[in-house]
């Protein structure tokens, strides 16, 4: 699969990469819930692992997250 991206803002090519810190990493559902009288928004599973294409020549991140993971 060598799709190529084009930039949606300025048609610049796009390269793909990923993004790297724990919850900028996988993509879940919004889970809101209420522990000890606090708001916890966490995400539920299933996870996707999230596909980062960054545009060469406006810097512009287009996300995807297509491929499901267990964690
Ligand atoms: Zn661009």
């Amino acid at each position: 699969m060598t799709e190529q991206h084009v930039c949606p803002k300025c048609n610049g090519q796009m390269e793909r990469g990923g993004l790297r810190g724990d919850k900028m990493s996988k993509w879940g559902h919004i889970k809101e819930s209420r522990i000890f009288g606090v708001d916890v928004v966490d995400i539920a599973s299933p996870y996707y692992a999230v596909e980062a294409h960054r545009c060469k020549q406006c810097g512009f991140i287009e996300l995807y997250a297509t491929k499901q993971q267990d964690k």
